[in-house]
């Protein structure tokens, strides 16, 4: 496969060799561009396979020119699911108005892509699986850092040792939490649950998006193509986190049932569609932010390191970006200890825009009183009458480094 972009091998010495931690988003992207750069990447990821699944992600903005870069912009614009529309529900069931889904997103239409957040995986990879060694269902144990490198042992008891180990294991990251510290720490709760699984599509949507509102509760149905299923999303506000429902699912489906009681429109059939679902994923709705992203030889990348929240929908965004920035930086700079400094200049200001564009947590599709619903929805009235969207200026604000011509 071409791709424009860096190959920076040549300028390295000895070759070095990196674990990555998550087969996501950011663990893949990165993977890719330091075997460009000509480091020996070894991904390990818990999960015995790569994993499908999710609600739909959106690439925008300067991850657009990422994936340019890696060659895989054609197929993911293939992949991109072209919403017809998005409509809004009264509490009671009624329509209050349609609207385009870049106008409600802040996407630019015809370049922003919104895909399946499995099928972003599956071709990230598709291009670095046969130049990177994964170990799937195998997981870091312990860390062990010296001036000469990382001494790892994984759970399955292999040991081995590796130059530099990066943690793109998400926004639970267990690399965080062994070397930072507890999550507690960097975690700003955004005063919101959500609960997402898939139910079948009994109701004839068709590449569209549904969405009821009440105060503090939000109920969606997205139907991302013409088949059968459809990804069905259950939001409410809960002013302090459920911290004891996050490791119980039982627990997460009662609290989702109670918060829903008495719910109007389809959310009684959503809430017992729930209850069987085996792919309900349950989480708050927050953010990750850390005053260092490294801590010797080990840095972190993607959500691990600055989850921005689903609120801002740039969390593959800046994964990408984030994992592009931090192989530039490993390639530029044979000192890991400047690599990571200059990963961090390159990217602190990006992320700081992402991550403001949920504001002071209170977000704008998911009101939470019944004075901030009817203004949300005195906002989606003048959307419609807008010519179309401009995109966000958090989107694009950064400029890659330059790429040199692969040798
Ligand atoms: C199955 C799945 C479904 C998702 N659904 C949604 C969604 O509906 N809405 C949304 O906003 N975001 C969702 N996300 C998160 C979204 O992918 C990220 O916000 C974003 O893409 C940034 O990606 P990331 O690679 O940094 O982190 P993530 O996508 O969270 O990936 C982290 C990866 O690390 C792996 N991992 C975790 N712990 C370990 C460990 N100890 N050892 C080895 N591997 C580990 C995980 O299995 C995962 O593959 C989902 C993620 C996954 C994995």
């Amino acid at each position: 496969m071409t791709a424009t972009g860096p190959s920076r091998g040549s300028r390295t010495t000895a070759q070095r060799k990196v674990l990555i931690s998550g087969a996501s988003i950011a663990g893949p992207a990165l993977a890719y561009w330091l075997h460009r750069f000509g480091l020996a990447v070894t991904v390990v990821e818990k999960a015995s396979a790569l994993r499908g699944g999710g609600y739909p992600i959106d690439i925008r903005g300067t991850a657009i020119e990422v994936v340019r870069r890696m060659g895989i912009l054609q197929q993911l614009r293939d992949a991109h699911i072209n919403s017809r529309r998005c409509t809004f529900l009264n509490a009671d069931g009624s329509e209050l108005i349609a609207l385009t889904p870049s106008a409600v997103a802040g996407s630019v239409e015809g370049q922003d892509l919104e895909v399946r957040r499995g099928d972003l995986a599956a071709h990230l990879y598709a291009i670095v699986r046969d130049d990177v060694e994964f170990l799937f269902d195998d997981s870091i144990d312990t860390l062990d850092q010296s001036e000469h490198g990382v001494d790892v042992t994984f759970r399955s008891g292999r040991r081995r040792t590796f130059d530099l180990v990066i943690g793109a294991d998400g926004m639970h990251s267990q690399i965080r939490e062994s070397l930072f510290g507890p999550e507690e720490q960097f975690h700003r709760y955004l005063g919101y649950c959500f609960a997402i699984f898939t139910m079948p599509n009994t109701f004839g949507f068709s590449r569209e998006l549904t969405m009821w509102n009440a105060p503090g509760r939000a109920a969606a149905l997205y139907a991302v193509g013409a088949n059968d299923e459809l990804h069905a999303f259950l939001n409410f506000h809960q002013p302090q986190p459920p911290l004891a429902a996050l490791r119980n699912p039982e627990a997460q489906r009662d609290l989702v049932a109670d918060v829903f009681a008495g719910a109007g429109w389809e959310v009684p059939g959503m809430v017992a569609a729930m209850r069987d679902a085996d792919d309900l994923f349950f989480d708050t709705a927050g953010q990750i932010r850390m005053p260092r992203w490294s801590h010797g030889r080990v840095a972190l990348v993607g959500d691990a390191a600055y989850a921005p929240s689903f609120l801002t929908g740039q969390g593959s965004s800046l994964a990408l970006v984030g994992a592009y920035l931090l192989a530039d930086a490993l390639a530029e700079n044979q000192d890991h200890a400047a690599a990571f400094d200059a990963y961090e200049r390159g990217l602190r200001e990006f992320v700081g825009m992402n991550q403001a564009l949920v504001g002071n947590g209170s977000a704008t599709l998911f009101p939470t009183t019944a004075r901030a619903l009817e203004q949300r929805n005195d906002m989606l009235r003048d959307l419609a009458t807008m010519p179309s969207a401009s995109a966000r200026p958090a989107h694009s604000a950064l400029t890659l480094p330059d790429p040199v011509s692969t040798p």
